[in-house]
């Protein structure tokens, strides 16, 4: 049995993530690490429906909330939006594959692979690129679980967000709002 970290972003992504894995016979671990989610009620939301997943699933979550310092995200992608989801997922998978590296686990991996609204090669390069020897990145197209997923959270009324999560993306999601 090999030991993954999995870092998850929001409790729906988790589902078929998690489910994919341990059918593999993987023993998993979560990894809520997510300083890009505005404003922090928000956070809090997405926090807790991946803890509300775990919980059913029956894994356990490094939750890093004394690292949820979203004026630091701010500083990574100023001068840079509109390539800001490269960096964006570069900060968040760097600090999975270090807490991976530290913990010893055989893989590290993200649930960021199950959204069809993500740019998965791109999510997929990053990871072999900050993968070691001792600590691989483990890649599968969590995509093909996209619809389960759904229908699952919504079954076990997981909190499902509006738009991806920064400020940004919120901007654009409500931009139809400005000038009514
Ligand atoms: S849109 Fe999503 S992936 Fe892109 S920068 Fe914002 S939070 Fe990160």
């Amino acid at each position: 049995m090999k030991r993954v970290l999995l870092h998850i972003c929001c409790g729906p992504c988790s589902i078929t993530t998690i489910k994919t894995l341990q059918d593999q016979g993987h023993d998993v671990t979560g990894l809520f690490y997510n300083p890009n989610i505005h404003p922090l009620m928000e956070y809090v939301k997405r926090r807790d429906g991946c803890l509300e997943v775990a919980e059913k699933l029956g894994i356990k979550v490094i939750v890093k909330d004394n690292e949820y310092k979203p004026q630091e995200w701010f500083r990574s992608v100023a001068y840079r939006e509109i390539n800001r989801c490269f960096h964006c997922y570069a900060g968040r998978m760097e600090r999975t594959s270090q807490i991976a590296k530290k913990g010893g686990f055989d893989f590290f991996t993200t649930t960021l692979l199950y959204s069809k609204y993500q740019k998965h090669d791109d999510i997929s390069k990053l990871g072999q690129d900050l993968q070691s020897e001792k600590t691989r990145f483990f890649y599968h197209d969590f995509r093909e679980g996209w619809q389960d997923g759904i229908v699952i959270s919504k079954e076990w009324g997981i909190y499902r967000q509006q738009y991806c999560g920064c400020l940004y993306s919120e901007n654009e999601r409500y931009q139809r709002e400005l000038g009514k």
